[in-house]
């Protein structure tokens, strides 16, 4: 089972993942194959609370649904032309690293 498989292999959200964060432009990043909410769901002043949902999106289309509807973020536009897969994203792929307990996912195992 490698990186990704072991990620997805999740019934819900491992610990240790970071928070979500925004690109330049405060829209928040999704990562290719992201099926767990790291959004910050505390109040203004408030330590930071990750998301109570827990349990894994069935794909990251609708994560990113959940993340629009329930948390009101923005998030950046697929890119037009795209395949027709909810998954991809434009990212930093520097960025795309999950610590997880034991596990390291890296942007290069999925991103062409
Ligand atoms: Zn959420």
């Amino acid at each position: 089972m490698n990186a990704k498989e072991r990620y997805l292999s999740f019934k819900n959200r491992p610990d240790g993942l970071p928070f979500a964060t925004t690109n330049e432009n405060g829209e928040v990043k999704v990562y290719t194959v992201e099926v767990f909410c790291r959004a910050n769901e505390a109040n203004v002043g408030q330590p930071p609370r990750m998301c109570r949902t827990e349990s894994k999106f069935s794909h990251t289309g609708n994560l990113r649904v959940h993340l629009k509807a329930v948390h009101e973020l923005r998030l950046p536009k697929l890119k037009a032309g795209a395949p027709a897969r909810a998954d991809i994203i434009e990212v930093e792929r520097k960025e795309y690293k999950f610590s997880l307990k034991n596990i390291t996912i890296q942007s290069t195992e999925y991103l062409s």
